[in-house]
């Protein structure tokens, strides 16, 4: 996939060989950023490129920045704007993933709050393909980061290397993706997704307290399974023993989408292949990002001012 004509630098559009930031900046030498990945699909029927619940992502970004007291908070309706700009600059009318960082760009020491950068990216990325093989993840033997030491609800960069650490591992001992669980021995989340997992026709996903990522898909599944798919949805703790019951499981999140996992430790979770209400959610959720099953409010389009329907 080549890369994109222009990267936005603190709202500027600039060559993409040109985003840079100085090697000292507490950004990198202390993580201190915050960042968000947010999808545009393309819609024929919009003929646009529409950016997934956006409004959301950005919220999400001001809470992380505001948790990490970054000093200067971001003009959203401004970065929106920004946003939208860069992927008209580039031309793209595809599938696109944009990247959207704020970080601490100049200090000598730890404790700088400013001042702030603001880098967006818009790389092209294709949806999941709906016959990719199901995932065989294993329960990792890294714990998640939690609450008390370093919020997994907060999308901190410097919170990644939990889940990097456990998917190399799970990688070395040749699995697709590792699932955390929590320090209290609960099941948590997979380094960039949530978990959900079918038992006796519920869908069951660990709770917002058991330490993972607030995540946007998550949230959506819960929506679609209830509004849409009449699917009980119960977020609760998990026990790992419980992975091994289950009917089906799926990964989730704006990235990875439903990823269907085959087999947990060895173990084939249903027939190995996705289930029936997987790929239930996975379609549902498909015509949705396509603005194909309403909830408009949660589509910005990038091209027009507003959604228009040419089918
Ligand atoms: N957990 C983690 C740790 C993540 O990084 C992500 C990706 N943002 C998710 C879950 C899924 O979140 P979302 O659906 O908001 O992308």
């Amino acid at each position: 996939m080549s890369n994109p004509q222009f990267l936005s630098m603190d709202g500027k559009l600039v060559p993409y060989v040109d985003a840079r930031v100085h090697v000292l900046a507490p950004a990198i030498t202390y993580g201190a950023t915050v960042f968000e990945g947010i999808r545009g699909y393309w819609s024929g029927r919009h003929d646009d490129c529409l950016l997934f619940r956006l409004d959301d992502h950005l919220e999400r970004l001001a809470f992380s920045m505001k948790v990490m007291r970054f000093e200067t908070g971001l003009d959203m309706p401004l970065v929106r704007q920004w946003i939208r700009e860069l992927v008209r600059a580039n031309g793209q009318k595809d599938e696109v993933h944009i990247r959207v960082l704020a970080y601490v760009s100049e200090g000598p020491n730890m404790y700088v709050t400013a001042p702030i950068g603001l880098a967006i990216a818009s790389l092209a990325r294709p949806a999941r393909p709906a016959d990719a093989a199901g995932m065989r993840c294993a329960v990792s033997s890294w714990r998640r980061i939690s609450d008390d030491s370093m919020p997994p609800r907060v999308k901190c960069a410097s919170n990644y290397q939990n889940g990097r650490l456990a998917s190399l591992q799970a990688r070395h001992d040749g699995y697709d993706s590792p699932i955390l669980l929590s320090q209290s021995g609960h099941v948590a989340e997979a380094p960039g997704s949530c978990l959900f997992m079918l038992r006796d026709g519920r869908l069951i996903t660990p709770s917002v307290s058991s330490d993972i990522l607030e995540g946007i898909t998550r949230d959506t599944i819960i929506e679609l399974a209830g509004e849409h798919l009449s699917i009980a949805v119960d977020q609760r703790e998990v026990d790992r023993s419980e992975l091994y019951l289950a009917q089906e499981m799926f990964l989730c999140g704006t990235a990875s989408e439903i990823s269907p996992v085959a087999s947990i430790d060895g173990h084939p979770v249903g027939s190995g292949a996705a289930g029936a209400v997987t790929t239930r959610v996975r379609e549902a959720y498909a015509r949705l990002v396509r603005g194909d099953l309403g909830h408009q409010d949660w589509l910005t389009p990038v091209y027009r001012d507003s959604l228009t329907d040419h089918a």
